[in-house]
């Protein structure tokens, strides 16, 4: 492959809660080590939806995930299809849908936890969780330094040569106390505070890294229509490609062709949106 990317998700993270809140990440676009662009969801602005199209290239109107009642093994090609079509290795950290979506429906709680299979045509090393009686009162999310290590210990034990990573943390966050609180403050520092130090080894291993989040949420903790917190979101890059004007917004479907273009894999057929890094 000619590069290795990672890509992580923090769901549910809206452009002003990353701008005001994330320092590291905003002292690596300070410092020129990241770039940051804004990120514009499909519609609906909904989480599985989003996960779809983030990996896809196509939009819900395509895919035909209308929300996360709607969960299947998707048709279409995806970032880890063609990554393995190429040869590449691919592994993920993530929510089941995701499992559901590229790899097998429906989830397995024991069977799919945890897989290993070198041969598998999406992904090779599944690490998942189902958030299973998730609520207000209890998120049922992993911490999150615990899921930025097990991504790590996959790029070290597998060499992979994409990885992705996604986490409900700020999402269940802000459905649950909102924006405008201590609580949010708080969740997103200590998420910036995690997730820095591993940017750093990354990059080290030789990784190019996007952090973004698939939606963001408006003042009551609400994403799934239009407007521009719901659906708009940070992108930050770090790696060597030449990307656009600060002004230009990525459109998300736009992320699965530029990480494929990244990586050196080819891209689908389906995949009609430009590439924004070059
Ligand atoms: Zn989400």
């Amino acid at each position: 492959m000619k590069r290795k990317l990672l890509l992580i998700i923090l769901d549910g993270v809206p452009w002003r809660n990353f701008r005001r809140l994330f320092g590291n990440l905003e002292g690596w676009v300070d410092s020129g080590e990241a770039r940051i662009w804004k990120h514009r969801s499909v519609l609906p602005s909904t989480s599985a939806s989003c996960y779809a199209s983030i990996h896809t290239g196509v939009s819900p109107q395509e895919h035909g995930c209308t929300g996360n009642a709607n969960v299947f093994r998707l048709n279409h090609k995806d970032i880890f299809s063609q990554v393995r079509e190429a040869g590449g290795v691919t592994g993920a950290v993530a929510h089941s849908y995701w499992s559901q979506f590229f790899n097998r429906h429906p989830y397995d709680y024991v069977r799919d936890v945890e897989y290993d299979e070198p041969e598998s045509t999406t992904i090779n090393h599944g690490r998942f969780h189902s958030m299973t009686g998730y609520g207000k009162a209890n998120q049922m999310t992993p911490c999150d330094v615990d899921l930025f290590a097990s991504l790590t210990n996959l790029c070290l034990r597998f060499e992979l040569d994409y990885g992705l990573l996604h986490t409900c943390t700020l999402d269940s966050m802000g459905h649950r106390f909102f924006h405008e609180g201590e609580e949010m403050d708080h969740a997103c520092f200590v998420m910036d505070e995690m997730l820095a130090p591993f940017i750093t080894r990354w990059r080290k291993m030789g990784y190019e890294v996007i952090v973004t989040a698939d939606h963001g949420q408006d003042e009551r903790g609400h994403h799934g229509g239009r407007s521009q917190l719901q659906q708009e979101t940070a992108l930050y890059y770090f790696g060597d490609a030449v990307g656009p004007e600060p002004d230009v917004v990525v459109d998300q479907l736009q992320l699965a062709p530029t990480i494929l273009d990244r990586i050196g894999a080819p891209l689908a057929d389906t995949m009609k949106a430009d590439t924004f890094l070059r």
